[in-house]
């Protein structure tokens, strides 16, 4: 089969024509041949099969299992009810779940009378059992027609409304399968697929498409899944070796006078040992003559600030501007002033540049950063914008990372020729198997040390009922002088509902803690930027004890003397906010304190990620479970859900599969890093088809 017929417009395949083309190419992206090979089936019916209580698998296939229902029952839940009935066969017992249509089902289903069901099969507190089957007696399920193992594609109810059903897409997938023969190219190599016993490609793609059984597309799903996740761990190692090959990068081999003397004299404590070793690891980088693309990752209040600011010293030092931006005003503001007392009289110039930068100062900044008078630039968003050109700059630091997208790290590359060094930071711990998937191209460097002194935040669980013990908690925390933040969820910066709990929670406040004793600052998203700076700077100077905010605090902000955090209907938020929201406090050398607060009406989800949380301080261990919990497109925010645009491998599920794909990438690229030999010619063809195609990696910036 001749490689390009795949790359046939899909207009061309019989039973599909111009129109069909068109709403296969805006709903589902096919636009060839090739694009509907790839479309493939979200799951199965499998009706070539009886199984038995005893044989179910925790797989995600439907399967039919024929019993009796021996007993229905009603149970009370949070909303309504459902429907429980227990169904056996010889082998066992499990349960069948409805939570609607229950009238018509008490009426109708007959008990101790043998059903054919048929559906999904949960596993839940020991247990299986099926929701919503879709059942059929026995004896009239035996007169009707035997229907093998179904695939059920991908779909939109546009395309079900223009006629291009499932058994539309079906029969089309099999005229495709007409038309090539059902020959395709390898795209392994002999090497892998024994060492790996994998399908063939041919195999493969029938087997996903036509199952012939469960243990076939078992296989085939497994090879596909490898498949995908190999060649993106090809792309990504060899996008980092080339860079270390290919991309110049500014050389700073001066360790110079700035460096040196902020180090002497303006370092305001000792640096710990993973400050110092970050350190040695971008310094090799700076002098290494290649562009540094570095990671660096650092629990709240690990110190990546400072690691930052010395990193920008040394662009100076080797005459460069260097700029820095972080994803909030507020942020932005913090760092600038931040950065500027730790320079103190050293010669460097900074400026601020936001969004509420004034039009005539913004015109000042613009000039000194193109004529190379200004030495560092501390912003958000706004630096990006491509009327902000520098004289030369060398190296960018993104802060909190995973707030920016994956185009606007690309956008920094081409401020200049050369393109500057580059250091994001993200306090969000990232668990190995994502950074691998999502940042494989970076080099990675982590601070996973606290700088000493820091006493162990002690967190734990109030219900709202509690609230008058936790007010007591709180005066007797600001008589001694510490500072509270009360954070309300806003998850949606325009629900009205949110506003009105923050006002109403700040009104009782208000009222538990009068003037002139207690004074209150407010902070949240819908303030104008100036305002925002006012409260904040009350706050940061101690004229007010209390914070009440949404969580536009939730990022970087740094009040070492606040170490109270409480945290209103925590139950609302997920794992990794509460966590960065806790690590406000404790960053003082005084004993700190988190409280989630909450009702009594708790999921067993947010049952979790308040145990987690009271259980431990741990960024990573809490990533793992916040990445069981919701897998990894919420974990990384939803700036970056999209991000792994994968059709078929699952990178929480499909772990060691990655983990395996990885391997041999690196296996195959240490071995033969060109790709010369002759069992290496099909991996190496296959690969400039897919970046030719770009079938896969839209990704990657
Ligand atoms: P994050 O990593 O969350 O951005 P910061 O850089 O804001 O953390 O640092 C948190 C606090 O710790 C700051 O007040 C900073 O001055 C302080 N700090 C950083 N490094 C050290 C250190 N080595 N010793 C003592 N305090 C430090
Ligand atoms: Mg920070």
């Amino acid at each position: 089969m001749n490689p390009n017929f795949l790359q046939t417009p899909i207009a061309y395949l019989k039973g599909v024509g111009p129109n069909r083309a068109a709403s296969l190419q805006s709903e589902l992206g096919i636009s060839t041949y090739q694009d509907l090979i790839n479309l493939f089936p979200n799951r199965y019916l499998d009706k070539t099969q009886y199984y038995k209580i005893n044989q179910l698998q925790r797989s995600n296939a439907d399967i039919q299992i024929v019993g009796k229902v021996v007993h229905l029952k009603s149970v009370e839940q949070k909303k309504g009810k459902r429907l429980v009935a227990s169904f056996v066969d010889e082998t066992g017992e499990m349960e069948l779940i409805w939570f609607r249509g229950q009238k018509w089902i008490k009426e109708n289903i007959k008990l101790n009378t043998p059903y054919v069901i048929f559906g999904k099969t949960n596993w839940y507190n020991g247990k299986f059992s099926m929701p919503h089957p879709e059942m059929e007696l026995l004896t009239v399920h035996e007169q009707g027609l035997k229907i093998a193992m179904q695939p059920i594609y991908p779909s939109t109810e546009k395309l079900s409304a223009k006629g291009i059903t499932n058994r539309v897409t079906n029969k089309l997938m099999q005229q495709l399968f007409l038309e090539t023969k059902g020959q395709f190219l390898e795209t392994l190599s002999k090497d892998i697929i024994t060492e790996l016993h994998l399908l063939s490609k041919s195999e493969s793609l029938f087997n996903i498409h036509f199952p012939k059984n469960q243990e076939l597309l078992a296989k085939a799903q497994f090879r596909l899944k490898f498949e995908e996740l190999f060649y993106i761990q090809m792309q990504l190692i060899t996008k980092k070796l080339i860079r270390k090959r290919k991309i110049k990068g500014f050389n700073f081999d001066q360790v110079g006078e700035l460096f040196n003397t902020f180090y002497k004299e303006n370092l305001p404590f000792e640096l710990t040992n993973a400050q110092k070793r970050v350190l040695k690891e971008i310094r090799a980088d700076l002098g290494s003559n290649a562009q540094m693309s570095r990671l660096l990752q650092g629990d709240v209040g690990s110190g990546k600030t400072i690691v930052a600011l010395m990193t920008m010293l040394l662009a100076i030092d080797n005459g460069f501007q260097a700029t820095i931006i972080a994803p909030t005003e507020i942020l932005a503001n913090q760092h600038f002033n931040g950065i500027k007392e730790l320079l103190g009289n050293l010669n460097v110039t900074v400026a601020l540049l936001t969004g509420s930068v004034k039009k005539s100062a913004r015109k000042i900044i613009h000039e000194q950063l193109e004529n190379g008078e200004l030495h560092i630039l501390i912003g958000t968003h706004a630096v990006l914008e491509d009327k902000v050109q520098f004289h030369n700059l060398g190296l960018a630091i993104i802060d909190e990372q995973h707030r920016f997208g994956v185009a606007q790290r690309s956008k920094l590359w081409h401020k200049n020729e050369t393109p500057p060094h580059i250091l994001v930071m993200t306090a969000t711990p990232i668990p190995r198997t994502l950074a691998m998937s999502l940042y494989g191209d970076l080099d990675i460097s982590v601070i996973d040390e606290l700088p000493p002194g820091r006493k162990v935040i002690k967190t734990v669980h109030r219900y709202d009922a509690n609230r008058l013990k936790v007010f007591g908690f709180i005066k007797d925390e600001i008589k001694k002088g510490r500072q509270i933040y009360v954070v309300y969820p806003l998850i949606q910066e325009s629900e009205a509902l949110d506003y009105k709990d923050l006002m109403d929670g700040y009104e009782s406040i208000v009222r538990d803690f009068p003037l002139p004793d207690y004074q209150i600052s407010i902070l949240h998203g819908k303030m104008k930027p100036a305002d925002k700076d006012y409260e904040m700077a009350r706050f940061v100077k101690g004229e007010t004890q209390i914070m009440v905010a949404t969580t536009v605090i939730e990022v970087g902000v740094n009040v070492p003397n606040a170490s109270v955090m409480i945290i209103e209907s925590a139950e609302r938020f997920g794992l990794s906010q509460l966590h960065q929201l806790r690590g406000r406090v404790g960053r003082g050398a005084d004993q700190s304190f988190c409280v989630l607060m909450t009702s009594h009406k708790l999921s067993s989800d947010a049952k979790t990620r308040l145990e987690t949380m009271v259980r431990t301080n741990d960024g990573f261990e809490i990533a793992e479970v916040d990445l069981k919990l919701r897998g990894p497109g919420d974990l990384m925010g939803t700036q970056q859900s999209g991000v792994l645009n994968l059709k078929i491998a699952d990178i929480v599920r499909d772990n060691d599969i990655l983990k395996t794909a990885r391997f041999q990438a690196l296996k195959l690229l240490k071995e033969d890093p060109t790709m010369e030999k002759e069992d290496h010619q099909v991996i190496r063809y296959a690969y400039a088809q897919l970046v030719k195609h770009k079938n896969i990696w839209t990704y990657i910036s």
